[in-house]
């Protein structure tokens, strides 16, 4: 039985008890939430046949901390899996909720399995990424992927014991005659999304992942795997954001979510991209109003398409305002993007950028505990206690690093205002005051 399946027959899961301690939420509601598919926690079941690891309870939906997943794998120009597995533990030192191995270089099956064995948190793929290695391997190009090596890889992802899996099953005939109709600046900047509308012009036939949605979902049923709903057509420029192509294919994913409940499959809708900051919130709320809910993991939002490297900014301002609007996770995005593939730096600042967001969005939310946060460092700041601070913050690995590096003459303050510390002088003068009125 999946979670969903468990939730709704009353039954209260490890993992809903985990995620209802990790979050102070009473188990009932996280029950509740996971039946009605606004809630999902991603886990395959398989995983324990398979002697996998567990992963550590992350759960995503309504009234949860936003989580922040990062993206690693490996590419044609850097095909080292010991380099993917350093940016894992990078990425879960900065406090990564899940990570997606977005492998394309080197032997990714078995890249994939170590990753499965050593990730302490869900992991999540995008198994069309196989079938266009295998058909590029063959030297035909995307034209030679096929329908069956597309499902067959959902299969094998599914089987490995992956927890989430990334399906397009929204780029159908029809959203990409509407994208024919409406062009656009940046056109599909999805790989996946590429992939499927090259291979359904090439041989004029539909999205198999969406004809044979029904076959998807009784495999993800088998092994309770979460299917996040690709968005292949997201805007990739801020120009291309809300068009007819993007709700065209909205549409149709909020129908799948629908099929996804139905069936009992936990369910993730996947959204931009590039979007103006303006409208970001709107793009939150259709997307909440029109899929009911669904948990909703967004790409950023980058709120200017101007700034490669500095793209983590961009997202994290995009992020902030789509986490208190509503969105649920966010999937990082490093100094890199749009210029090459991330190291280890990059995927330290691009899961710390996308936390913040978080975070802000998690005070504007009113999730518990995240203003109380705010509240506990503050009073460390004001009584310059500097262990609790350089602990308790965000990325506490820099902040030691920039306080060493900087050091104060004076250990009480910091070298910005030295003994013209604001607070320093504050105290200074209360402390005369009271020896005055003594
Ligand atoms: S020295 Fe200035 S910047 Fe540093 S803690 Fe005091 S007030 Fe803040």
């Amino acid at each position: 039985m999946t979670q969903m399946e468990e939730a709704r027959g009353g039954r209260i899961t490890a993992q809903m008890r985990e995620v209802a301690a990790q979050e102070h939420m009473p188990e009932d509601i996280v029950r509740e939430r996971i039946a009605a598919g606004v809630m999902s926690i991603p886990f395959n079941r398989r995983r324990i046949a398979l002697g996998l690891p567990q992963p550590k309870g992350c759960g995503i939906g309504l009234g949860l901390r936003t989580k922040v997943n990062a993206n690693i794998g490996t590419s044609q120009d850097f095909p080292s899996p010991e380099a993917e597995f350093a940016k894992l533990t990078a990425a879960c030192e900065s406090g990564a909720d899940a990570i997606m191995d977005l492998s394309t270089g080197g032997d990714i099956q078995s890249i994939r399995r170590s990753l499965l064995e050593r990730c302490p948190v869900p992991v999540g793929t995008v198994p069309i990424y196989d079938a266009a290695v295998q058909a590029f391997a063959k030297g035909g190009g995307i034209k030679t992927m096929t329908a069956i090596g597309m499902m067959q890889a959902v299969q094998a992802h599914a089987e490995q014991g992956v927890d989430f899996l990334t399906i397009h099953c929204g780029v159908t005939r029809e959203v990409i005659r509407t994208l024919e109709r409406s062009p656009r600046v940046c056109g599909i900047v999805s790989r996946g999304g590429t992939f499927l509308s090259a291979w359904m012009s090439c041989h004029n036939k539909e999205n198999p992942f969406y004809e044979q949605f029904d076959d998807i979902l009784a495999l993800c049923r088998e092994h309770d795997v979460t299917i996040s709903l690709g968005d292949g057509l997201r805007p990739g420029a801020l120009a291309d954001a809300m068009d007819r192509a993007q709700l065209h294919e909205l549409n149709i994913l909020a129908e799948l979510v629908q099929r996804c409940r139905e069936a009992g499959v936990q369910t993730i809708v996947e959204g931009p991209g590039h979007v103006p900051l303006q409208q970001v919130e709107t793009q939150v709320r259709l997307q909440k109003e029109l899929c009911k809910g669904a948990p909703f993991y967004v790409l950023g939002p980058l709120v200017t398409d101007v700034a490669p490297g500095y793209d983590h900014i961009t997202a994290a301002i995009g992020g902030a305002v789509a986490a208190a609007a509503g969105v649920d996770f966010i999937c990082y995005v490093t100094p890199a993007e749009h210029l090459g593939l991330p190291d280890i730096e990059h995927v330290r600042e691009g899961v710390i950028a996308a936390r913040i967001a978080g975070h802000a969005g998690d005070i504007a939310k009113g999730i518990p505990g995240a203003a109380e946060w705010d509240r506990d460092f503050s009073t460390a700041r004001r009584a310059r206690d500097w262990d609790r601070q350089l602990n308790t913050c965000m990325d506490p690995i820099r902040a030691h690093k920039l306080r060493a590096e900087r050091r104060p003459g004076k250990e009480e303050v910091c070298s910005m205002c030295g003994e013209f510390c604001t607070y320093r002088i504050t105290e200074e003068a209360q402390r005369q005051k009271n020896q005055g009125t003594a």
